[in-house]
């Protein structure tokens, strides 16, 4: 860790948020061993921000969902905010995913029947938030991505980055501990996906959270301070600033 604070969570919690030790992730595909993620060490501190990098293939996607408890590794060791999660239910897993995850892919995955702000509000009637705690919280997330005036829209009724904003909305309104984006301009003009990192970076360092980005666009990963990149399964390069190999 570079820099001092980075170790500290917001419950003052020493650490990283993220430590990944020596994971893979192998499926098995008609009969066939694929190792997607293949021993795999990383460590991101509170509040940091990096971009993901690397052919399409390379394991980017199978590490983000490990990290958000979508998946499970085959092998070794992932703590969440000092938390060992190879020891915890599925119902534990499931909370803690609602509690200090947020995700938002390149398709937003917004509900169609619900308006902005219900899409927003959702996560948090799962958490347990009343009615109106609920609705304040996704009514505020909404405003901070410039979408006040859109609360009551369907997602039929939005353009495409409007919709990739509501989604970063539902994701930081819950103030998760870390957002993980998955090409989320991937779909995106790349004027509106310019303002979809901006977002990205202001809800989470309002909040103190971690932005993990995947993207294929070198332009929008040299704007993060930090830069992974993947190959066959394992992390090829680490570096800060923009191109430096730490
Ligand atoms: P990336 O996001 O870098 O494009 P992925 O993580 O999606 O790469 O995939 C890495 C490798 O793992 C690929 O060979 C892919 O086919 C394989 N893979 C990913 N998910 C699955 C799955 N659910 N079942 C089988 N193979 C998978
Ligand atoms: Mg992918």
């Amino acid at each position: 860790m570079s820099e001092a604070g980075v170790d500290q969570g917001r419950d003052g919690a020493a650490g990283p948020l993220i430590e990944l030790r020596g994971v893979t992730r192998a499926f098995q595909v008609a009969g066939e061993r694929v190792m997607a993620v293949r021993g795999v060490d990383l460590r991101v501190g509170h509040g940091e921000a990096l971009a993901i990098v690397g052919p399409s293939g390379s394991g980017k996607s199978t590490m983000m969902n490990l990290i958000g408890l979508l998946d499970t590794p085959s092998t070794g060791h992932y703590r969440l905010a000092g938390v060992d999660t190879r020891a915890l239910s599925p119902q534990d897993k499931a909370r803690l995913r609602n509690q200090d995850i947020g995700f938002v892919f390149q398709q937003c995955h917004l509900l169609a029947s619900l308006t902005a702000q219900q899409n927003a509000q959702l996560p948090l009637l799962y958490r347990g938030l009343s009615q109106r705690a609920s609705l304040e919280a996704a009514r505020a997330a909404l405003a901070a991505v410039g979408l006040e005036h859109r609360m009551a829209h369907r997602p039929s009724e939005l353009s495409g980055g409007e919709k990739q904003r509501v989604a970063i909305a539902r994701a930081v309104a819950g103030e998760p501990r870390v957002l993980l984006a998955d090409e989320p301009t991937g779909a995106l003009d790349s004027a509106t996906g310019a303002r979809v990192l901006d977002l990205l970076r202001e809800v989470t360092s309002a909040t103190g959270a971690a932005l993990l980005m995947i993207t294929h666009d070198m332009g929008i990963a040299r704007q993060l301070p930090r830069q992974i990149e993947m190959r066959d399964g394992v992390i090829q390069g680490d570096a800060a600033g923009g191109g430096r190999h730490a």
